[in-house]
């Protein structure tokens, strides 16, 4: 089965970014009630979606007090567990964010580090690209950040 995932944040001064599990120097970062990690949230709702388990905001509402500031890490790892128990085994995931600045090239490596980590894959079967959005937009104004991920998983043989 494959999953696909979308997500978007709204930039903010004085907010700290983080993308894939990775602190990024930066004076703006996402404004979130969790950690803002847009590109988790898109990874997580790729996979919920592969094993048609719904989205990440039916299982971990935003009214819900016990989610506030949570790292989007452990929310990745709650999703794989929920996989996990429905049998379900991933085989790879492959992520674009779509933001003007900063240029997140120098912390790819560590983005697909963390995500590899966590969802128990070899690197090269967690593909991690980046682009600008040309400056067009919203996204090309600097005011929000998106992710798309998609994901492929197959049933663990009985
Ligand atoms: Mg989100």
């Amino acid at each position: 089965m494959i999953g696909f995932g979308y997500d978007i944040h709204r930039l903010a001064e004085g907010e700290s970014l983080i993308l894939g599990g990775v602190e990024i120097p930066s004076s703006f970062g996402t404004v979130a009630h969790s950690d803002g990690d847009v590109l988790l949230h898109a990874l997580c709702d790729a996979l919920l979606g592969a094993a048609g388990l719904g989205d990440i905001g039916e299982h971990f509402p935003d009214t819900d007090a016990q989610y506030r500031g949570i790292s989007s890490i452990e929310l990745l790892r709650q999703v794989m567990a929920l996989l996990r128990k429905e049998q379900y085994q991933l085989i790879n995931v492959d992520c674009t964010l779509v933001l003007e600045r900063p240029k997140i090239l120098p912390y790819k490596p560590a983005m697909r580090e963390k995500i590899a980590e966590v969802c128990g894959l070899p690197i090269k079967r967690v593909s991690l690209k980046a682009t600008t959005s040309e400056k067009l937009g919203f996204v090309g104004a600097g005011e929000g950040i998106e992710a798309y991920a998609a994901c492929q998983i197959e049933e663990i043989p009985a």
